[in-house]
């Protein structure tokens, strides 16, 4: 039957053409992730020279980018600012000369063995300590627990 025949051929060569497009979109899906590859190569090398710049550039206030500038030592206060808040929460300390983390009650740096000004047993004298950071905190709410 001419017709059966015709179909049985029809739908090999639709098998055919089944294995040849998955062959071919493996083919593509692999050459777009080389493609990928490529792009976060670029993308790293565009965010180095982006930092490079930076710190060359950030003390320059007539800089074209300086709005830019403006957006990143923004993000960087905030940073800081929340990085001593996790230290409040975790109870460490930062050490000024090398940036390792100690306990806040350490006197020393276990890595660099730089003296950390503030005794923590004293800091009620002292004006640095996290324990201020608290009276501090606490004067706020205070304040405001007065102002609402
Ligand atoms: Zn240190």
């Amino acid at each position: 039957m001419a017709f059966l025949d015709k179909l049985g051929e029809t739908i090999s060569t639709k098998g055919k053409d089944v294995a040849k497009r998955a062959k071919e979109l493996a083919e593509v899906a692999s050459l777009n992730a080389k493609i990928n590859t490529q792009e976060e190569i670029i993308r790293k090398a565009y965010i180095e020279i982006g930092q490079k710049y930076y710190e060359k550039n950030k003390l320059d206030t007539t800089n074209e980018f300086g709005s830019e500038f403006e957006i990143i030592s923004e993000s960087m206060d905030e940073i800081t600012k929340i990085k001593k808040e996790i230290q409040i929460i975790k109870n460490y300390k930062v050490c000024s000369k090398c940036g390792a983390e100690a306990p806040a009650e350490a006197l020393y740096c276990s890595v660099c063995g730089a003296q950390y000004q503030i005794v923590e047993g004293n800091a009620k004298e002292s004006d640095e300590t996290n324990d201020n950071i608290y009276e501090e905190e606490s004067i706020h709410s205070e304040t405001k627990d007065k102002i609402d």
